[in-house]
C-alpha cells in the first residue's frame, strides 16, 4: 500500500499524473481467435475421460494436443487452482505473469494460457465460459484471475503462525508427486502460480489490495479449454470453497470439482497446428 506522502509534489505533478497510459503489450499482432473454427471442432465432441477433484485436495489429468477439456462445478460453489505443464517436459509450465501482461488480470474466451521462458507459446486456449456474463462488478472484480498466486502454507505460517497442510500449493504438490512418482520435495519446485478458475477477485478501488468475494459459480458451470500441446494439468479444489470468507483452514464449506476431457471426431479446428516454441535464438546478445 502507498503510505501518506512525505515528499512535496513537484509543481508539474498534475501534468505528470494526467499523461494517458499506453498498453504495455498490445496483443493485436497475435493470431485472432477463430471462434467459428473452434465451434466446428467442438460440435459433436465426445466425453473421453473424467477426473474428480475432492474438496481440499488436487488431482492430475492429461490432455493430448488438439483435444478439449472442461473444468466444471458439479455440486456447490467452489473455486479451483490450476497448474499446467508440457506433458513431455515439466520445465515448460504455465506463466501466469506473462498471461496477465498479454491478456489482462482476468481471462476469458479467446485468451490463451502462455508457457514459461524459453518456450513461451500457448499451452491452451479458452473456448467456452458459462460465467462470461459476469464481466466486471461494481467493486472491480471478475472471475478466472491470473493475479493471485495460490494459497500456501508458508504465507499462512507467516500471517497466522500455524500450519495447514491442505492449501492449494500443498494439494498440487501431492497430486504431482503421486502422478509422476517424484517425491514431494522433488515435485514442489514444479508447482507454480495458478489460473484461479471460478474465483472472483480484484484490487480494492482505494488501496488496490487483492480481494476475493463469493464466487458466482453454480452447479453446472464450466470453463473450457483447447489443448495446444500435450498437457499435464493439476487442479486443486481450494480450501477456501467459494472464497466468500477465508482460506488456508477447515472453516469454509468446500465442494468437489471435475475435469472432463473430450475427443473431437470432427478433428481439430481448421488450419490449426500445435504451436512451436518461441523462435527467439536464446543467445541474449554478444
Ligand atoms: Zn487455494
Amino acid at each position: 500500500m502507498k503510505p501518506e506522502p512525505s515528499h512535496a509534489a513537484p509543481t508539474d505533478a498534475g501534468h505528470r499524473k494526467s499523461i494517458k497510459p499506453v498498453i504495455c503489450y498490445p496483443n493485436s499482432t497475435l493470431p485472432a481467435f477463430d471462434r467459428a473454427s473452434f465451434n466446428a471442432a467442438r460440435d459433436g465432441m465426445v466425453l473421453k475421460d473424467q477426473v474428480m477433484v475432492e474438496p481440499r485436495n488436487a488431482s492430475c489429468f492429461e490432455v493430448p494436443a488438439g483435444q478439449f477439456f472442461r473444468i466444471s462445478c458439479p455440486q456447490g460453489s467452489q473455486v479451483g487452482d490450476l497448474n499446467l505443464w508440457n506433458a513431455n517436459d515439466l520445465d515448460e509450465r504455465f506463466y501466469s505473469g506473462k498471461t496477465r501482461a498479454l491478456h489482462g488480470t482476468h481471462v476469458g474466451i479467446g485468451d490463451q494460457l502462455w508457457s514459461s521462458f524459453p518456450h513461451m507459446r500457448p499451452l491452451a486456449t479458452i473456448t467456452d465460459d458459462t460465467l462470461d456474463w459476469y464481466q466486471w462488478d461494481e467493486f472491480g472484480g471478475s472471475v478466472h484471475d491470473v493475479i493471485g498466486t495460490r494459497c500456501d502454507p508458508y504465507t499462512n505460517r507467516l500471517l497466522s503462525n500455524s500450519d495447514y497442510h491442505h492449501c492449494c500449493h500443498s494439494n498440487l504438490i501431492r497430486a504431482l508427486a503421486d502422478h509422476t512418482g517424484m517425491s514431494r520435495q522433488a515435485a514442489e519446485p514444479y508447482v507454480h502460480d495458478v489460473l484461479n478458475v471460478f474465483m472472483c477477485t480484484g484490487f480494492t478501488l482505494g488501496t488496490h489490495q487483492y480481494f476475493m468475494k463469493a464466487s458466482p459459480v453454480r452447479k453446472g458451470d464450466y470453463l473450457e479449454f483447447f489443448a495446444e500441446i500435450d498437457l499435464l494439468g493439476a487442479l486443486s479444489a481450494c480450501p477456501g470453497g467459494d472464497c466468500s470468507t477465508s482460506h488456508s483452514s477447515e472453516e469454509a464449506s468446500c465442494h468437489p470439482l471435475s475435469v472432463e476431457i473430450y475427443d473431437c471426431p470432427n478433428g481439430p479446428p481448421a488450419g490449426w497446428t500445435s504451436p512451436a516454441r518461441s523462435a527467439y535464438s536464446g543467445s541474449h546478445g554478444a
